[in-house]
C-alpha cells in the first residue's frame, strides 16, 4: 500500500464515541465508568491504527474493534488475584498462595471483615484494647512461651528482632545458617539491613560450640540459629543446638555480670546488656505429624523449652495459617519488641488476624488440627487415600476424554512439602498422567491456566501432563475433567464421551 491509501484506511477509523455503541458494550455500563470504557476503545483504536501502518491489516473493521474494546473492558472486571486448582502436590506452594485456610479461620475472617470488631476494644474494661491481645495468649499457651507478637511476615519478624536487639550490636550467625530463602530473603542482606554486623563463625559443613564461645566480645548481642529450610548440608557436618547456644550465652552472661559488679561494685545489672539467643525457625512447626518421619523439625515449644529468648517463625507455612510472621519468647524480649515503632509498621491487619486467632484455635487439640488445617491434612494423607483419589481422577477425566485423543495413566511420585519446610522429607504420592495422541502437553498446560476461569496448575514430565491429587480435592475433580474435555473439543472433531 502506498502512503495515501494507508491514510485512506486510517480515515475510517471510528471515532470512540461510535464504538461505544456497540451492544456488548453497552451492556458494561453498569460495571465501568465511561472513563474506563473510552479507555478501552482508545487502547484498540491505537493497536488497530499500528497494524494498518505495519500494513499488517489494510481495512477497518468496526467489530473487530468493538471486540478489542470489550476484551479490555472484560480484563478490567475479571479478577487477576484468584483461586486456582493446585494439581502440582506441592503442598506449601509459595507462587500459589502457601497455606489454604481451615473453614474455621475463613468463616472468622468472613464475620470480621463484614462489619465492625473488636480489633483494639476490650469489651472487658469497655475501653481501648490491643489488637496483640488475641493470639498471644493462644501463642504462650500452645508454644509455652510467656509472651508473643504477630507481625506481617516471618521476613518482617526477623527484621524487627535483628533491628531492636542488634542495631549497631555484633550477632554470631553459623556459615551453614547464613541461607537464602525464595523471594530474595538472604540473612545477610537483613542482617545489613537492621544495622547488625554480622560475625560469621564456623565453616560451611560443620560449626562447634566454641566457635561461638571464640567471638563474644562485649558488642555480642545476639546468638543467632537460623533453620536452613530449603536446603540441607549432609555428610561431615555439626551444628549447635539451642541448648548449647544457651549454655554459652549463660556463661558469658555471668562472665558480664561479674565484670559489672566489679565496676560498679554493686548488684545491678543493665537486663539489656545480656546476650540472647533468637531462632528463626522458618516453618515453626507446632506438631510432629506421623509423615514428617526421622526429618521431624524440632517445634516451637522445643526450642523455647531448649532455651531461645526469642523464636520466629512464618504463619502460613507448616503452621497452615493466613501470612503472618510469629515472635514467640520472653516477656521482656516480647514488650522491647511492642514498643518497636516497627511493631506498628509491621502490624497485621483485621482479617489476617481473624484467620490467625481461628487457626490457632484449632491446635488447642493437636489430633483436630492435623484433620481441619488443609496444609497439616495434605501433608499426612496417607499414600493409599491419595491413590484412591488419583483413581477416581483419571475415571472422571476417561468419562470425557475420547482414548483416540490421550492415554490417561496412575504414577506414582515423590513430592515435598514446598514452602521451605521438611526438604528432606520425600513424600510419597500419586499422581493422573495424560499423554496426549492428540495436541501436546505444552498446549494443554496453557489451556488449563489460561482458557479456564479456575486455572488448573499441574506439570510437565516427558510429554506429558501430571496432576497430582495430593493438593487437590474430590470437588476439583470436577473441574479438571471438565477443563481436559473442553481442551480436546478445542482441538479435534472426536465426539467427547
Ligand atoms: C520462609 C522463611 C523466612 C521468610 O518467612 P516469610 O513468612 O516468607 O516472610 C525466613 N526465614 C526462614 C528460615 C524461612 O524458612
Amino acid at each position: 500500500m502506498d502512503s495515501s491509501s494507508v491514510n485512506k484506511v486510517l480515515r475510517n477509523l471510528p471515532q470512540i464515541e461510535e464504538i461505544l455503541q456497540d451492544e456488548r458494550l453497552k451492556a458494561l455500563k453498569p460495571y465501568l465508568s465511561q472513563h474506563i470504557l473510552t479507555d478501552c476503545a482508545r487502547g484498540a483504536v491505537r493497536e488497530m491504527r499500528r497494524t494498518i501502518l505495519n500494513e499488517t491489516c489494510i481495512a477497518v473493521d468496526k467489530d473487530s474493534l468493538a471486540e478489542a474494546t470489550y476484551k479490555k473492558a472484560c480484563a478490567y472486571l475479571s479478577p487477576s488475584l484468584r483461586r486456582v486448582i493446585n494439581a502440582t502436590g506441592v503442598v506449601i506452594h509459595t507462587n500459589l498462595g502457601r497455606s489454604a485456610l481451615a473453614k474455621e479461620a475463613v468463616d472468622a475472617v468472613v464475620d470480621v471483615a463484614r462489619g465492625y470488631s473488636t480489633l483494639e476494644y476490650d469489651t472487658a474494661s469497655l475501653s481501648r484494647g490491643s489488637r496483640h491481645t488475641h493470639i498471644e495468649r493462644l501463642i504462650c499457651a500452645l508454644t509455652g512461651a510467656e509472651a508473643a507478637l504477630a507481625v506481617n511476615n516471618n521476613a518482617a519478624a526477623t527484621m524487627m528482632v535483628l533491628s531492636e536487639f542488634a542495631s549497631d550490636k555484633e550477632v554470631i550467625v553459623s556459615r551453614g545458617e547464613l541461607v537464602e530463602i525464595g523471594g530474595s530473603f538472604r540473612i545477610p542482606d537483613i542482617m545489613a539491613f537492621s544495622h547488625a554486623h554480622m560475625k560469621e563463625v564456623g565453616t560451611t559443613n560443620k560449626t562447634h560450640q566454641s566457635d561461638y564461645e571464640n567471638s563474644l566480645t562485649p558488642h555480642t548481642a545476639l546468638l543467632l540459629k537460623v533453620h536452613p529450610s530449603n536446603y540441607r548440608i549432609t555428610g561431615f557436618t555439626e551444628s549447635v543446638g539451642i541448648a548449647a547456644l544457651r549454655r554459652v550465652a549463660d556463661n558469658e552472661n555471668k562472665r558480664r555480670r561479674k565484670a559489672a559488679e566489679y565496676i560498679q561494685n554493686e548488684n545491678k545489672t543493665e537486663v539489656s546488656n545480656k546476650v540472647l539467643i533468637y531462632e528463626d525457625q522458618g516453618s515453626g512447626a507446632f506438631v510432629h505429624l506421623d509423615c514428617f518421619g526421622a526429618y521431624a523439625e524440632p517445634t516451637v515449644k522445643e526450642s523455647l523449652k531448649a532455651g531461645a529468648d526469642l523464636v520466629s517463625f512464618s504463619g502460613d507455612k507448616l503452621l497452615g495459617g493466613p501470612q503472618a510472621g510469629i515472635i514467640a519468647g520472653s516477656k521482656y524480649c516480647i514488650d522491647r519488641l511492642k514498643k518497636n515503632p516497627l511493631a506498628r509498621v509491621l502490624r497485621l491487619d483485621k482479617m489476617t488476624l481473624a484467620a490467625l486467632e481461628a487457626t490457632l484455635r484449632l491446635y488447642l487439640n493437636p489430633s483436630y488440627a492435623g484433620e481441619h488445617i488443609p496444609t497439616l491434612r495434605m501433608l499426612s494423607e496417607r499414600s493409599e487415600s491419595v491413590r484412591k483419589r488419583a483413581e477416581y481422577l483419571a475415571k472422571a477425566i476417561e468419562n470425557v476424554v475420547s482414548p483416540q485423543c490421550a492415554r490417561i495413566g496412575l504414577v506414582e511420585e515423590t513430592g515435598c512439602a514446598g514452602g521451605g519446610a521438611l526438604p528432606m522429607c520425600a513424600i510419597k504420592t500419586h499422581a493422573v498422567r495424560i499423554s496426549f495422541l492428540k495436541g501436546n502437553a505444552q498446549e494443554c498446560e496453557t489451556f488449563l491456566v489460561q482458557r479456564r476461569t479456575i486455572p488448573i496448575i499441574g506439570r510437565i514430565k516427558k510429554d506429558c501432563v501430571v496432576l497430582d491429587a495430593r493438593t487437590i480435592t474430590e470437588e476439583d475433580v470436577t473441574e479438571i475433567a471438565a477443563a481436559l474435555k473442553a481442551y480436546f473439543a478445542d482441538i479435534t472433531d472426536i465426539p467427547c464421551i
